[in-house]
């Protein structure tokens, strides 16, 4: 059997491999990924369902980094519509706008708990300039640090405890500074406490990016994110990479640098100068050889949080205007609701529209074990419950489970991410991507890092790692 040597294997077609491969091939050096799915994109990619496109929720490309936006941009074949994000959330009976305005919310709130939240805030702002603060270990900390217990207690606990299935306080801090880190927080602070001191209640305007954390305008393609991952995957290969879809990876021998694969039923052998692994942490652990108990402890106490997301086929063009709907409320299933056709009109058949409606889980959580039939119905009497939408609209459904969708951080996770990563990454391997570093990244830090492993592995001394690298941009 002939072995092929390639400069680089990559374990996994996702974003941050595809992003190693363009980089590492755009200088010449040869590439092969592995993918285990018939599909590359990984959790950005799209689903083609009878004349739908669908992502998991929604895939909006959105960086700070102005070389990154100009590479993905000029992608080949790739076409994206530049989108002002639009989007609410349900609190209080009604729908308001989100990334909150706080005097929106203040004034949306039964009176005592307005009153009670303003006076918080306010005293926060001047307590926390004489508060003696250490690091601030959980994400509870964070929040009332910057905002005060009484917002806590009421834009910060419902959404967060829902989504993670977990008191903010035993999350760590870093899910909240790789969130909302940075510049634009501390402006809309400013302007939050200039608005309601001089009693300005207009609104923001939607395309001041500078001013809504996590607002301003992204990029989207015609037909789902998908397109982004293909253009990727054909600048990688018109410079000479190879990918392997249905791949599956059978062993990593990282002192003789050998991945042995099976694909259409034959074994296949390879060798390689550097690894890259972008697959989930305990996965790639058991590929390969080398074993320890210590990183075994800390693989058994890291966990990834699983996603289910439920799609519901609508019989009319547009049930909102918004990109996302937020829904923190306990008694309501999902999380999010996300409608296509306000992404791009090629999304779904003229006349229909479609949602996305993402509930997280780990798999022994009730609602990961409910049928589809039971989601289905939950989601859309729920969705009746919020004046979303009605039965009738409802032409058909779908559901789709995602595992290892989001890292989960709870207050130790560092510590044993430390010793997992130290281990792993052995003799030219290197751990990349959200999945891959267990790194709360999205797609532009994913794809951003994975041109950095690749000019780190080019450089003369370089780390051939990016598990320090700080993502430039401000990350969403
Ligand atoms: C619900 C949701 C919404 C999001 N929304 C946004 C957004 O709006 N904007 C944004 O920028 N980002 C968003 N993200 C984040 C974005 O999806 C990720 O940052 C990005 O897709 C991660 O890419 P990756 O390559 O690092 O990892 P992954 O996409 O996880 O890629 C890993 C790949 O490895 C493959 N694999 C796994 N095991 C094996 C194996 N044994 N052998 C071979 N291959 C294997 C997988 O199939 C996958 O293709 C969202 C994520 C989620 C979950």
């Amino acid at each position: 059997m002939e072995i092929k040597h390639y400069d680089y294997v990559v374990l996994g077609g996702g974003v941050s491999g595809l992003g190693f491969a363009k980089r590492i091939t755009d200088h010449g050096k040869s590439v092969l990924i592995l993918e285990k799915e018939d599909f590359i994109g990984g959790l950005s990619r799209s689903i083609e369902h009878n004349g739908f496109y669908l992502d998991y929720c929604a895939h909006r490309f959105h960086t700070n980094n102005k070389e990154l936006l100009n590479e993905v941009m000029n992608l080949p074949g790739l076409e994206m519509k530049k989108h002002i994000k639009k989007s609410r959330i349900y609190m209080f009976n009604r729908y308001l706008k989100y990334p909150f305005e706080i005097q929106q919310l203040l004034a949306a709130m039964p009176l005592h708990q307005s009153i009670a939240s303003g006076f918080s805030f306010l005293w926060n702002q001047v307590a926390k300039r004489y508060r003696k603060t250490n690091k601030l270990q959980s994400y509870k900390e964070w929040f009332i640090h910057l905002y005060g217990k009484q917002l806590y207690n009421v834009m910060c606990y419902p959404y967060t405890s829902k989504i993670w299935r977990t008191d903010p306080k035993n999350l760590s801090a870093d899910w909240a500074d790789q969130r909302f880190q940075g510049e634009n927080m501390r402006k809309l602070i400013k302007r939050v406490i200039k608005k309601i001191l001089t009693l300005d209640f207009s609104s923001y305007n939607l395309k001041d990016d500078s001013l809504a954390p996590d607002g301003g305008p992204f990029y989207y393609p015609m037909r789902g994110i998908q397109e982004m991952c293909d253009a990727l995957a054909r600048a990688a290969t018109n410079n000479g990479a190879k990918i392997e879809i249905e791949a599956n990876v059978l062993s990593v021998n990282t002192e003789n640098k050998i991945v042995t694969y099976s694909l259409n039923g034959q074994e296949q052998t390879v060798t390689y100068g550097g690894l890259v692994s972008t697959i989930p942490l305990q996965t790639y652990y058991n590929l390969q050889e080398r074993k320890n108990l210590e990183v075994e402890k800390s693989l058994s106490e890291i966990k990834y949080m699983d996603i289910i997301f439920v799609y519901l086929f609508i019989n009319k063009p547009q049930l909102s205007n918004d990109h996302w709907l937020y829904f923190p409320d306990k008694d309501i299933i999902y999380n999010r609701a996300v409608e296509f056709s306000n992404w791009s009109p090629l999304m779904c058949p003229e006349g229909k529209t479609s949602v996305c409606f993402d509930i997280t889980a780990f798999q022994d959580t009730k609602e990961w074990q409910m049928t589809d039939a039971e989601l289905v119905e939950k989601t859309i009497s729920d969705s009746i419950k919020v004046n979303y939408l009605e039965r009738s609209d409802v032409e058909s459904s779908l559901v789709v489970r995602v595992k290892y969708a989001y890292p989960f951080y709870d207050l130790d996770y560092k510590r044993k991410l430390d010793i997992i990563v130290n281990h792993l990454e052995h003799n030219n391997t290197a751990l990349l991507g959200r999945t891959g570093m267990f790194k709360y990244n999205n797609s532009d830090n994913s794809i951003e890092s994975g041109f950095a492993l690749a000019e780190e592995f080019l450089k003369e001394g370089g780390k051939n790692s990016v598990y320090e690298y700080k993502i430039k941009a401000v990350s969403y």
